[in-house]
C-alpha cells in the first residue's frame, strides 16, 4: 500500500495505472461500515483508493472539527490489511488555498434536514468530494446510505455537472444491537449509548407500522417521536427517493430519516422502505 499526501502526486500515480479504480472517501477513525465499502471497492475494481481527510469546510464554527477522532496508525493498518492500493492522506493546506472556487449545495435540498441544523455543511461536502473525485478520477465511488442526504446530493452533483463516475450506494452497517456504526459513536458514554438505541427502535416501529397497513407520514412521525424520547430530536422526516416530503408512506419509494442528539453527539440514521 502506498500512502500519498500530495494531491498532485496521487493524480500522477493514478494516471499511470491501468484498469478500473474504486474509491472510498472517508474522514478516518475507520470502522466496519467503512470496511464494507472498502471490501466492495476492492472486489469490483482493479485498484482501490481510500482517502482519509477531516474536511474543515464541512464543519461549522463551534462543531467538533478539532475533537473529531483521528486514528492514523490504526486506520493505516486497516487499509493495509484490506488490500488498499493507495491511501490518500492530504493536509488541509494541500487541499485548499485562499479565495477559491467552491460549490454551493442546492438551495432547497441542501438546506433541509441536516442542512437546517448545519447550514453550509453540504456545500463543504460537495466541494471536497468534487476535489477528491477530480484527483482520483475513479470508475466507481462508494458512499453509505447512512448519510442519505449526502449521498443524494453527491448523486445530484454528478448528474448536474456531468461527471464521469458511478456512485455506488452501500447499505448501513450496524452494531449487533442495531445502532448504526459511526466514528462519532466513540463520543457516547454508557447512558447515552443506551438511549441512542431509541433511534433504531423508532425506525423499527415505523417499519412495522407501514408493513401492517397504509400509514400517513404524520402517524408514523408521531409514533417515532414517542419512541425517540428522551433524545433531543433535530428532525424526523419522511420523503420519497427524490427527497420530496410525502403524505403517505409508499413501500418501495420512501426514506425515513432521523437526526437526534444523545448527550452532545449528533446521530443520523434512516431506513429505506
Ligand atoms: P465518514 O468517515 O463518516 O465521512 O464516512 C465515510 C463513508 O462511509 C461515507 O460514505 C459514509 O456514508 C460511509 N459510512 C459511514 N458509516 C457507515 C455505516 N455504518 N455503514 C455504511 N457506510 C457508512
Amino acid at each position: 500500500m502506498r500512502v500519498v499526501h500530495s494531491p498532485l502526486e496521487l493524480q500522477k500515480l493514478l494516471k499511470a495505472e491501468e484498469g478500473s479504480i474504486g474509491f472510498v472517501p472517508t474522514m478516518g477513525a475507520l470502522h466496519l461500515g467503512h470496511r464494507t465499502l472498502i471490501d466492495t471497492a476492492k472486489k469490483e475494481n482493479d485498484i482501490t483508493v481510500v482517502s482519509i481527510f477531516v474536511n474543515p469546510t464541512q464543519f461549522l464554527a463551534g462543531e467538533d472539527l478539532d475533537a473529531y477522532p483521528r486514528k492514523e496508525e490504526a486506520d493505516k493498518k486497516i487499509c493495509e490489511l484490506s488490500g488498499v492500493d493507495y491511501l490518500f492522506y492530504p493536509s488541509a493546506e494541500s487541499m485548499y488555498g485562499e479565495d477559491e472556487v467552491s460549490l454551493n449545495a442546492p438551495n432547497v435540498r441542501g438546506y433541509i434536514m441536516e442542512g437546517t441544523s448545519r447550514p453550509g455543511h453540504f456545500s463543504g461536502v460537495l466541494t471536497v468530494v468534487n476535489k477528491l473525485l477530480n484527483i482520483v478520477k475513479p470508475t466507481k465511488a462508494y458512499f453509505g446510505k447512512k448519510d442519505a442526504q449526502q449521498l443524494m446530493l453527491i448523486e445530484m452533483m454528478v448528474a448536474n455537472l456531468f461527471m464521469d463516475v458511478e456512485i455506488v450506494p452501500m447499505d448501513t452497517v450496524r452494531e449487533k444491537d442495531g445502532l448504526a456504526m459511526s466514528s462519532r459513536n466513540a463520543y457516547l458514554n454508557d447512558k447515552e449509548r443506551q438511549e441512542s438505541l431509541n433511534i433504531i427502535k423508532s425506525l423499527r416501529i415505523a417499519t412495522q407500522m407501514v408493513m401492517r397497513k397504509e400509514c400517513s407520514s404524520v402517524e408514523v412521525r408521531e409514533a417515532m417521536l414517542e419512541a425517540l424520547a428522551p433524545l433531543e430530536v433535530e428532525y424526523v422526516t419522511i420523503v420519497n427517493r427524490a427527497f420530496e416530503p410525502i403524505e403517505k408512506v409508499e413501500i418501495g419509494n420512501t426514506i425515513i430519516l432521523v437526526e437526534a442528539i444523545s448527550g452532545s453527539t449528533r446521530l443520523l440514521d434512516n431506513i429505506w422502505i
